[in-house]
């Protein structure tokens, strides 16, 4: 973005000459019709005396405009609550137990239904829970930029202790910001120590209360229900001081936590409520997928006709099954569909880029995201001797995240056809000692296919070796 001095002189209501003389102030020499950056004009604004309205960026048409909530409007609403910890220290028991320990006479004789989360009631407080445990859904849900979670429940087996997943969980609670209240589970166990535990847990920074740190520990046994309710009391002291509020009387948004294909009843996903209340008949827009919510269910397996913030519910009518950590939004039919086409088109051009071809420089970024298992390559070489060497190069590098694999070697120029192999298999393709003829440079071109080419075998070796790891040197 930029603007003429000319612009600018009208806008500031000042002479063009004043403008030339302030820029020539401040280092810069500018004619009438000059390009004026927007970095300088915001200085230069302030040398006259003008405040700048920032305006606002350019809205995505991908996206659903959140509208900000007046103070005023926010009520309370019950906190949500995700279980984490090492496997087998007791996540699924705990949940269950919690769950068991809290359904109250009737609906004990009722079906309970997995939808992804639940909410118990606690001497009249709600509490959320996501049934998801371990810290992979938490963390795919964040990578989707959706923040669901108010606090972590950290489980820690007292006859095992701090373990792997355990720090890892840590990690990622942190990383969240969310706060973490440490169940100390199995401590029916024979050899449990809770001590033990919590010396472990201070050398995480996660220092206990007693030990004048700001953690809370529960002891817990998920197979005798001993501190269940201690756990959930917890709960609702954090969640009080966090001073979790909604605005209930608003369109709903809220995140997809898990969805699926029933056979029966089509596309059908759990959605947490978030702000705003969600009703039948809703017109919503989750990722790519829209519709009309056509039903609702509870964690109790009841139809409701509206879920307020902080509810979990099963939601029918959307067009296609959405990803967990989508967020959903109630709109405007219009406003549904195309903003779901956009997405659509949107994802196809992105998949699009995926489907790029291998490059030595993009490698790196390839690996690091997990897509690249194997670095396929095509090899022409200057005789056989050469394309041995090179297969024992390769087949002596160690990198435990990507294997070299050969696709193709041949002795003779790079033609065409080498890179339209290439192309399939979406290899590289090195020349050694022999350069791409004419027609394989144009198809190389087309296909994107990337071709090196090299006079030592050291070099190749350097170079494959270091884009793995990302640090090739860029090539100018
Ligand atoms: P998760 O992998 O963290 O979900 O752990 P699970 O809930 O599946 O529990 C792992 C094992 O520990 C199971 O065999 C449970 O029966 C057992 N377990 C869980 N909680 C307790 C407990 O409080 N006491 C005892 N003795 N065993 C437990």
């Amino acid at each position: 973005e930029s603007m003429t001095v000319k612009e600018l002189s009208a806008k500031f209501g000042r002479e063009v000459g004043e403008i030339i003389k302030k820029l020539m102030m401040l280092g810069v020499m500018a004619t009438i019709n000059q390009e004026i950056d927007m970095d300088t004009a915001k200085i230069l604004a302030s040398e006259f005396g003008i405040t700048v309205e920032e305006l606002p960026p350019a809205e995505d048409p991908t996206e659903i405009p959140d509208i900000e909530d007046s103070a005023e409007s926010l009520l309370p609403r019950p906190p949500v609550v995700t279980i984490m910890g090492h496997v087998d220290h007791g996540k699924t028991s705990l949940l269950d137990a919690i769950r068991q320990t809290n359904v109250t006479g009737q609906e004990a004789g009722g079906i309970t239904q997995h939808i992804g989360a639940y909410q118990v009631n606690y001497q009249n407080n709600k509490i959320v829970f996501l049934d998801t445990p371990g810290h992979e859904a938490f963390t795919a849900m964040r990578a989707r930029g959706a923040q669901v979670t108010d606090i972590a429940i950290l489980v820690v087996a007292a006859d095992d202790g701090v373990m792997p997943q355990t720090i890892e969980a840590i990690n990622h609670a942190k990383a969240a910001k969310v706060p973490i209240i440490v169940a100390v589970n199995k401590i029916d166990r024979p050899g449990a120590n809770v001590d033990r535990i919590k010396q472990q847990l201070t050398e995480q920074g996660l220092v206990t209360e007693e030990w004048g740190g700001e953690t809370i520990v529960v002891p817990v046994s998920a197979k005798t229900k001993t501190g269940i309710n201690e756990l959930l009391e917890m709960i609702l002291l954090v969640a009080e001081v966090q001073d979790l509020k909604a605005n209930p009387n608003r369109l709903a948004i809220g995140t997809i936590i898990e969805a699926e294909l029933d056979k029966g009843r089509g596309p059908v996903a759990t959605v947490l409520v978030q702000k705003g209340t969600l009703r039948i008949g809703d017109t919503i827009i989750a990722g790519t997928a829209y519709g009309k919510v056509r039903a609702m269910i509870n964690d109790r397996g009841d139809k409701v006709k509206k879920a307020t913030p902080s509810t979990p519910v099963e939601v029918l009518g959307l067009s296609d099954v959405p990803m967990a950590g989508d967020i959903l939004a109630v709109v405007d039919e219009n406003t549904a569909r195309s903003v779901a086409e956009k997405r659509v088109s949107k994802k196809r051009i992105e998949d699009m880029g995926q489907m790029q071809k291998i490059t030595l420089d993009d490698l790196f970024t390839q690996i690091q995201e997990g897509k690249l298992k194997d670095l396929n390559i095509v090899i022409k070489a200057d005789g056989q001797g050469s394309i041995e060497a090179l297969r024992q190069a390769f087949a002596g590098m160690q990198n435990k995240e990507v294997r070299v694999s050969l696709v193709h070697a041949g002795v003779g120029a790079i033609n065409e056809s080498d890179v339209m192999l290439a192309s399939a298999a979406n290899a590289l393709v090195i020349g050694f000692n022999v350069r791409p003829d004419a027609n394989s440079r144009k198809a190389a071109e087309a296909e994107k296919v990337d071709i090196r080419t090299y006079r030592v075998i050291y070099d190749v070796v350097n170079d494959v070796e270091a884009a793995m790891t990302g640090m090739l040197a860029p090539e100018y």
